[in-house]
């Protein structure tokens, strides 16, 4: 799902890459307001549902394997009257099975094995089905249940909207997260995906109807139009959709491999044209994700789009709701069809496994068809909207809250830029090959899957442990702030003390691998470390002499109010510092603040044997004295360093 401010925010970013920085703020500060009036929303929605809560009574005791529903629907009246015939699989010996259903919806009747079954309807907003006497496990039947009524109104994101375009009236659904029952009879969570489902809406002929999967049939009968869809492919509750008005259908196809995919656009006719522009477009991303991941999730059947009157877009399933077609929202949605329909959130907690990723395939659009400029710009957005608060975690802690489920810094952006950093960290082509044996788990692809799932794949490919990193930036909250200090150390070498704060006190230290740029007037590198400690010291040789340094300069990691500091002297090193230890073919000795004497080095293995001695003297302050080291055999050693009458130093080396 996306909203549209703030899509429009970003494509802004997309298509004006000049933005003077009075217009960046405006941008900024109006996802601001989008934020806060999100919030508002939030809180009406979440005292709508604590009078209703919870979300689902549906019970675990059937499975469901197969969906037929019937739904007659006039776009100019919000009322809905239909049958559901649901498939079940008994999972549990059962005299009683219970489904989801608004109050506000009346359920005439159900039938099963052609006898009505009595039920109950608690004002939980579900119905509880006797079905008359104990089935055992593995029974395989279906109840049809008969209802009709008026859906109830929601606050922030209606479930059953009728609205109008051009003066023509239009109707549509957009289940997400917990409107399914407000019309129609469902399993409301996230634990049962229907395996297959055919779907009949019957509208006045003036309209048609778009839904999920293949259009079959369309028959006319006295003034009415019913379209018929079938869908082969398991699909989770919040996914099943339609929508109806006078839509001009524009089909067209999209070549993925040997295959052609239908695209199929249901387009109100004065914007017809935006549908047709668009599909170029379309195709391009189809391409990319298809060839990027895996094959289109539903390649045996269609994509396509259908525009409606939410301020966004809405994956349904096969068929993306689309307020415009803007290049943004395309993606996103798209995107979605892997990432959220094949392999869909195993609980709210888990929506950034959703919405993480469509951020993340929107800007791989713009890495792979925009200058870097654009990209930079984008990720400058996200970053100053990530890391406008100080806390928050990405993983859920509020599934009541609806503006929390959807919060855009944490579940969009932030999701997003975990996954950045994991493919930072982890390398291109381990973080591609972990993502694409995600989606082919049989375990998880066409069900549900959580966030450890999607951790146990990275963990798999990288053989690394990364229990830390999702410590910290998926169940942690907020981001450091680093902090730089370098001196040049002669010889073309420099001296790095890396520092980091963090602004939120659930995570004490992010570790994370640091770029840092070097460069004067006529070179210029990227170094990175990988940074595990506070004031972590460093000394690298870049070859040349730098006289700038800056903290990811390429926007790979989440972090704000960085500072560089230029010294003269090593901060944070002894007076004396041996490394690397151990060492190898030749290791280092940093002496600090010498400035006049000898200085005696003795190496001595631990009988006490001289191996080596040497005598240094001529001393700028700071100095870096580099020793061969080649030809000791490993083992371990004394280091004596003694200055004049000064105190005798003794490092032990291994090698
Ligand atoms: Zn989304």
């Amino acid at each position: 799902m996306f909203l549209k401010i703030l899509l429009a925010a970003m494509a802004l970013f997309m298509f004006h890459e000049q933005v003077k920085s009075q217009n960046y703020k405006k941008v900024v500060e109006e996802t601001f307001q989008i934020a806060a009036m999100e919030q508002k929303a939030a809180a009406l929605k979440q005292q709508v549902i604590q009078t209703t809560a919870p979300f689902s009574k549906a019970t675990n005791n059937f499975d469901i394997h197969y969906l037929s529903c019937h739904w007659m629907v006039d776009p100019a009246l919000r009322f809905i009257q239909g049958n559901v015939k649901t498939g079940f699989i008994i999972t549990e010996r059962a005299n009683t099975i219970t489904l989801d259903l608004a109050d506000e919806l009346k359920v005439d009747s159900i039938l099963f094995r052609n006898v009505k079954l009595a039920f109950y309807r608690p004002f939980d907003n579900s119905v509880i089905i006797n079905l008359g006497g104990f089935l055992e496990k593995n029974t395989k039947d279906e109840v049809n249940i008969y209802y009709k009524g008026t859906p109830p109104i929601s606050t922030t994101i209606s479930s059953f909207t009728t609205s109008a375009h051009a003066g023509v009236p239009v109707m549509w659904t957009l289940s997400e997260p917990y409107g399914g029952r407000d019309w129609w009879p469902c399993k409301n969570g996230l634990n049962d995906k229907a395996d297959s489902m055919d779907i009949a809406i019957t509208t006045p002929v003036a309209y048609r109807s778009a839904s999920n999967g293949m259009l079959v049939d369309e028959q006319i009968l006295n003034g009415k139009r019913t379209t018929y869809w079938k869908h082969r492919y398991p699909i989770a509750t919040y996914l099943v959709a339609f929508a109806a008005t006078n839509y001009v259908v524009i089909n067209d196809n999209i070549q993925l491999g040997s295959k052609l995919l239908p695209l199929v656009d249901y387009a109100y006719p004065e914007k017809e044209n935006d549908f047709l522009n668009a599909a170029p477009l379309t195709k391009r991303v189809m391409s990319m994700l298809h060839n990027i991941f895996t094959p289109y999730p539903f390649i045996n059947e269609k994509y396509g789009h259908t525009q409606f009157g939410f301020g966004g877009g809405m994956e349904h399933q096969t068929n993306s709701f689309m307020n415009n077609m803007s290049e943004g929202l395309i993606v996103h949605e798209l995107a979605h069809q892997w990432f959220g329909n094949k392999i869909t959130c195993g609980s709210w907690r888990d929506i950034w496994l959703n919405e993480g990723f469509a951020v993340y395939c929107s800007n791989l659009n713009i890495e792979k068809n925009y200058p870097e400029s654009s990209l930079l710009s984008m990720y400058r957005f996200q970053l100053n909207n990530i890391t406008s608060k100080p806390s928050g975690s990405v993983y859920v802690d509020d599934t009541t809250s609806v503006g929390r489920v959807f919060d855009s810094r944490l579940s969009y952006n932030k999701g997003g830029w975990v996954l950045q950093m994991l493919r930072w960290k982890l390398g291109d082509s381990v973080f591609y090959k972990a993502v694409r044996n995600y989606l082919n788990d049989p375990k998880f692809n066409y069900k549900y899957a959580y966030t450890t799932d999607l951790k146990m794949h990275f963990e798999n490919e990288s053989k690394r442990d990364l229990s830390e990193f999702f410590r910290d930036w998926v169940y942690g909250q907020g981001f450091p702030s680093y902090k730089l200090k370098w001196a040049p150390a002669g010889n073309n070498w420099v001296n790095i003390t890396l520092s980091q704060t963090t602004s939120d006190t659930s995570v004490k230290f992010f570790e994370m691998p640091v770029p840092i740029r070097f460069k004067n007037a006529g070179k210029d590198t990227i170094i990175v470390i990988d940074n595990n400690k506070n004031d972590q010291v460093s000394f690298i040789n870049l070859g040349f002499t730098p006289d700038s340094a800056f903290i990811d300069p390429k926007l790979k990691l989440i972090s704000a109010n960085n500072s560089v500091i230029k010294t003269d002297i090593f901060p944070n090193v002894e007076k004396v510092m041996v490394f690397p230890n151990p060492i190898g073919n030749e290791f280092k000795v940093v002496l600090k603040d010498m400035t006049e004497g000898i200085l005696h080095l003795s190496l001595y293995n631990l009988t006490g044997q001289l191996i080596w001695r040497k005598r240094v003297g001529g001393f700028n302050g700071n100095d870096l004295i580099i020793i061969p080291s080649a030809q000791l055999s490993s083992g371990n050693y004394w280091l004596r360093i003694n200055k004049d009458d000064d105190p005798v130093i003794i490092k032990r080396i291994v090698k």
